[in-house]
């Protein structure tokens, strides 16, 4: 993508120093995609909530302030990656996930009005072909994320999932968009990406049975980043994404902190 900021400074040649990438990116504008984790985040209505309990909280005999917490959490809840191994037998663990992969310009594709009308809206490869039809093909090593628009529900639980039930009953009435796996189908093939991502619990839309789109998503290799939120300030493209996990080891997937990086605002 030629409009990466990032890149376009290096198109100078020998002009690319590091020196400038530092003040570029000291320049730049970080956007947070990352949800808070407390006791009422999105988890699967069959998982276990988060939980952050106090170790200690005040003053010491010593005189000084201290605080401390534990905090206790199921890998695939909140904003949080999942590993190729979460639906691939033998796939990468969180742990085995290439630095390489947790980066990479942003492809933003705006499903929202679709969604809106739709709840169990599946997001199809013609979405994915009218952005291309504007900005071009999707480039190597990119990161799909897909604006639902369902990230201003998130504190609406019944909006956000369509249930405040927990447990298998919860499952059942999950309703909210997701991708198709034709469309997963489409991009595993033709493109080469490193992760998808999205404002909803799930890359399944609620309804999902199989998970098929989790299983042609990871047995490519892809990642995939769940309950995003700020998808909405991010233009269709120019944003460089980087997607850090908890490095749990064997992790099927893990929290994820997540930001995207733009160019400053021309003064
Ligand atoms: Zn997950």
């Amino acid at each position: 993508m030629k409009k990466i900021f990032l890149v376009s400074i290096c198109i100078i040649g020998f002009a690319c120093s590091r020196p400038d990438l530092v003040k570029e990116l000291q320049n730049a504008r970080w956007i947070d995609l990352t949800h808070e984790f407390d006791s009422t985040t999105v988890y699967w209505p069959t998982d276990v909530n988060f939980r952050h309990d106090t170790v200690f909280y005040g003053m010491t005999d010593k005189g000084y302030f201290y605080s401390s917490f534990k905090y206790s959490a199921e890998e695939h809840g909140g904003t949080h990656f999942d590993a190729p191994v979460h639906f691939r037998k033998g796939g990468n663990s969180v742990d085995n996930v290439p630095v390489s992969q947790l980066h990479g310009p942003a492809v933003l594709i705006d499903v929202s009005e679709q969604c809106s009308k739709n709840r169990d809206y599946l997001i199809l490869t013609d979405d994915i072909n009218n952005w291309e039809h504007q900005h071009g093909k999707i480039p190597d090593g990119a990161v799909i994320l897909l604006y639902t628009g369902y990230e201003k529900f998130w504190n609406d639980h019944l909006r956000y999932t369509g249930t405040l039930k927990k447990g298998p009953e919860g499952v059942a009435e999950l309703h909210f968009p997701g991708l198709s796996p034709e469309a997963s189908k489409w991009i595993t093939d033709y493109r080469k990406v490193n992760a998808i991502g999205l404002d909803t619990p799930s890359i399944d839309f609620g309804q999902s049975k199989d998970f098929k789109t989790h299983r042609l998503l990871t047995e490519a290799g892809l990642t995939i980043y769940e309950n995003l939120c700020n998808l909405g300030e991010l233009p269709p493209e120019g944003a460089y994404i980087v997607a850090l996990p908890m490095k749990i080891k064997g992790g099927s997937g893990a929290p994820l902190r997540i930001v995207a990086i733009l160019p400053p605002l021309p003064q």
